[in-house]
């Protein structure tokens, strides 16, 4: 399936117009596809396997900025942590430590979004609320030099029943802008990652900074999802 260039320049104006960003998820999309959208000025890609990115990052211009919003193993951060732009999918202290570590030995500060629990559809990965006042609390304790947590991640319900994902963007602003309030030398929140391409519109309406589009740009993805 060919990249939607119509579909990209105009999403892209409306993004532009609400100051909202674009990360354009290429998981299992070639290396050429990426391109497509780089040479119409689109920077911010976005990936969920390390493996996956690890191979492309290498044979694309370094001016990409990388996001990875997948589910991460604390094993595999070393192989990004080098050029990652954000990671979207922090869901565990101890992940944020291996973080921080591999960090401080590439001499970064790694930005890094915690991502929430927040779909009631099924489950997907991601903090309670208790979890993220354990990880804060951590936090506190272990102050990590190495690692900025510049905001929040989630994914609402898989589902296009409007009315279902309401309140759960709506819990993961409110918790945002609750916990905005804390501002640390580890912790600012600018970042409010929420949507995709059936939900984006509305999470917008609710808050969403930053936005991560797939197959609204790319097609659908015809490889099994891991
Ligand atoms: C695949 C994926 C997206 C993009 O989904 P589309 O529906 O194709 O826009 C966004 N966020 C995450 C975490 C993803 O895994």
């Amino acid at each position: 399936m060919p990249v939607n260039k119509e579909a990209y320049l105009q999403l892209k104006k409306e993004l532009d117009a609400k100051g909202v960003t674009l990360v354009a998820v290429s998981k299992t999309k070639p290396v050429a596809d990426i391109l497509e959208l780089y040479h119409l000025g689109q920077r911010d890609f976005g990936e969920n396997y390390v493996q996956e990115l690890a191979d492309k990052a290498p044979q694309l211009p370094h001016d990409i900025r990388w996001h990875f919003i997948g589910h991460l193993q604390r094993n595999k951060v070393k192989y990004i942590a080098p050029f990652v732009h954000l990671i979207h999918s922090v869901d565990a202290f101890s992940l944020l430590q291996e973080i921080n570590k591999q960090a401080e030995k590439t001499n970064r500060i790694l930005p890094v979004l915690l991502q929430m629990y927040i779909a009631t559809e099924e489950s997907k990965f991601g903090l309670s609320e208790d979890e993220l006042k354990a990880l804060l609390a951590g936090l506190a304790d272990v102050p990590l030099h190495g690692v900025r947590i510049e905001g929040m991640m989630g994914m609402a319900s898989f589902t296009d029943d409007v009315e279902k994902i309401k309140p759960e963007f709506r819990f993961l602003q409110n918790m945002f802008q609750r916990y905005a309030a804390l501002k640390t030398s580890n912790i600012h929140f600018t970042q409010l990652s929420m949507g995709m391409s059936s939900d984006y519109q509305l999470a917008i309406e609710y808050g969403s900074t930053l936005v991560r589009i797939g197959s609204l740009l790319f097609g659908n993805r015809t490889t099994v999802e891991k």
